[in-house]
């Protein structure tokens, strides 16, 4: 990346930092008990497993941290920078060879038809969670799956503006659009913009658990 173009790098990091904490606080629960969210959908027998080795990683299958794409976006806008996306290889690079282990795999048997399957973590999954921190890819910080988001929905009722559309939460993937190809001034009203969003969300979530005195959106869903 060029040093005029660094500020790009700087910009979706500080799309991911903001957004983790966010993640970590309201949502995380519903991850580390990921089949239980998953009995929720109405395609739950179809789906439903028994692990009988290793760690099921939710989401983060083989590859999902790889995945650029900016879902809704115009052709020309339809995936991360190729510059930020190499600046971000460079330094998940870096980061994945501090760490002491990523990766592994799992196997489960499909209650549908018996059969047994193998599957791969995403490289940076570890048993303490993801290793990238601020450089996780788009879809990481993107995707919640349909029983997050109406309990999200539920939480600021019903107000589809504020949680985004079902492609694109929080309207992230626009803002990501935004941090790849348009000038900085544009790129720091969106990020304010998402800011602004995602704080209003995480204070109806806060008031929701408050009004309450509960601790968790999984627990009382
Ligand atoms: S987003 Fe939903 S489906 Fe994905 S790991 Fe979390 S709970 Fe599971
Ligand atoms: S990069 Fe992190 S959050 Fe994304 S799929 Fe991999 S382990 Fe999961």
């Amino acid at each position: 990346m060029s040093v005029n173009n660094e500020w790009r790098l700087a910009a979706y990091k500080e799309v991911v930092g903001c957004l983790n904490p966010f993640f970590f606080t309201y949502l995380g629960d519903y991850c580390r008990n990921c089949q239980q969210v998953i009995g929720r959908l109405p395609e739950a027998i179809e789906e439903s497993i028994d692990l009988l080795e290793g760690v099921y990683p939710g989401c983060c299958h083989r590859g999902a941290g790889d995945i650029f794409r900016l879902e809704g976006e115009s052709s020309e806008r339809a995936c991360l920078a190729p510059e930020i996306i190499t600046e971000l290889q460079l330094e998940r690079k870096h980061k994945l060879e501090q760490s002491i282990s990523s990766g592994g795999s799992y196997t489960f048997r499909r209650h549908r038809d018996g059969v047994q399957v193998k599957g791969a973590h995403c490289l940076y999954f570890s048993a303490k969670g993801c290793l990238l921190g601020d450089l996780k890819g788009p879809l990481c910080i993107n995707f919640i799956c349909p029983p997050m988001r109406s309990d999200l929905l539920a939480v600021c009722g019903g107000d589809h503006s504020l949680v985004g559309p079902e492609h694109d939460f929080l309207f992230i993937y626009r803002c990501l659009a935004t941090i790849s190809y348009d000038d900085q001034d544009e790129v720091a009203r969106e990020l304010s913009t998402l800011r602004q969003r995602l704080r209003a969300l995480a204070d109806k979530c806060r008031v929701f658990l408050a009004k309450r005195q509960i601790q968790s959106l999984y627990d009382f869903f």
